[in-house]
């Protein structure tokens, strides 16, 4: 008799999702089978699932769910780095393996990546979600030994179901320098990148965190988490240039984290270069597709820099599954708000609705 699940799956794009009983998926050799405790959903999904954009989405009818948290039914075949019984974030990164950047072992560059449950990158990167057409809006997927991260006890799975983004702004972090004694501001600091950016750059010591935002309970706190060390401001209440500059020497900051979704505005971020530091960055980690008006003789006199930072890598999740563990990573500030997988598409909803900023974490429960 063929084992079954329920899974919450997407029959067309921009309709709403249908639980549907399906066979439960058999790993191949090399891969793990997990049971999915939760599944992270956030804003972007509601626009990813409408198929409004560039993305490639998986064949329909699809289990889409990006951030899946979970324990090993059975591991992969083989030497493996996990047992049954480990809690696990399952990384949705795939990468194609055989172009120039994933020879190089640089797998973040490589232009045929996919996100699985989501989105490949192009036609090829969506190709790639056939070997794993399970998202974690399902009870049980499939995951290669690679993708998987121990999560250790002091991480809830509704916590781990939040790494992807977590792990964006850790990465964006790390590439812009940011540590202890660096003064960086977040533009878009109250959504769920932000607020985010917000708890690991106070554990990576960073010393002032500026940002501002539109949501301003969120803003309040915020500011709430460390009143010293960090300073928010409502977009618009004044220009961003002399409210950075007042609060760093004059000098600006040495990082500009750049949270915009692909909807957003360009006008901040661009306002916002005038409150750069000479020598430093701007990293774009929430995907804006404004065109930027940006200003090259001031990025060649100042020595400054403008780049992307897309996802994260395998190391950077478990670094700060090990933060979180010994406890210099806080990540008690989430709140988190359980659905049942009958209940996603009022969790999509909500999120489209309520717009409750960064601090709120909705995930899915498949197995409830
Ligand atoms: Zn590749």
């Amino acid at each position: 008799m063929v084992e079954t699940m329920r899974a919450a799956r997407l029959h067309a794009a921009g309709e709403p999702f249908r639980v549907d009983v399906i066979p439960r998926p058999e790993p191949r050799p090399q891969d793990a089978l997990i049971a999915v405790k939760a599944c992270g959903i956030i804003p972007n999904m509601n626009t990813i699932v409408g198929g409004k954009l560039w993305h490639h989405l998986p064949k329909m009818p699809a289990i889409i769910g990006l951030d899946a948290a979970g324990v090993v039914v059975k591991p992969p075949e083989g030497r493996a780095a996990v047992k049954a019984g480990d809690r696990v974030y399952i990384n949705p990164f795939l990468s194609c393996g055989i172009c120039i950047h994933c020879r190089a072992g640089r797998p973040l560059y490589c232009a045929d990546a996919a996100l699985r449950g989501y989105f490949g990158f192009s036609p090829k990167g969506a190709a790639l979600l056939d070997d794993y057409p399970y998202g974690g809006l399902g009870e049980y997927l499939t995951a290669s030994a690679q993708s998987l991260v121990k999560l250790p006890e002091e991480v809830t799975f509704e916590q781990g179901a939040r790494w992807g983004y977590l792990g964006t702004s850790f990465s964006g972090l790390r590439r812009g320098g940011a540590g202890a004694g660096s003064w960086i501001a977040i533009n878009g600091i109250t959504g769920t990148l932000g607020v985010g950016a917000v708890m690991l750059a106070l554990a990576m010591g960073v010393t002032r965190i500026l940002g501002w935002g539109r949501n301003r309970a969120v803003l309040a706190r915020l500011k709430q988490l460390s009143p010293k060390r960090v300073d928010t401001m409502a977009l618009g209440d004044q220009p961003i240039v002399p409210w950075v500059l007042e609060r760093t020497e004059g000098a600006g900051v040495d990082l500009l984290l750049d949270c915009t979704g692909r909807g957003g505005p360009a006008a901040p971020v661009l306002e916002a270069q005038g409150a750069v530091k000479r020598g430093g960055m701007t990293v774009n980690i929430g995907a804006l597709a404004e065109p930027l008006a940006l200003n090259p003789t001031q990025f060649m006199t100042g020595g400054k820099q403008y780049r992307g930072s897309n996802w994260f890598s395998n190391e950077e999740a478990a670094l700060m599954a090990e933060m979180a563990r010994v406890g210099a990573l806080d990540l008690s500030p989430w709140e988190p708000r359980v659905y049942p997988l009958a209940g996603v598409n009022d969790a999509l909803r909500d999120i489209r609705e309520e717009r409750p900023g960064g601090f709120a974490n909705l995930v899915v429960a498949p197995d409830k």
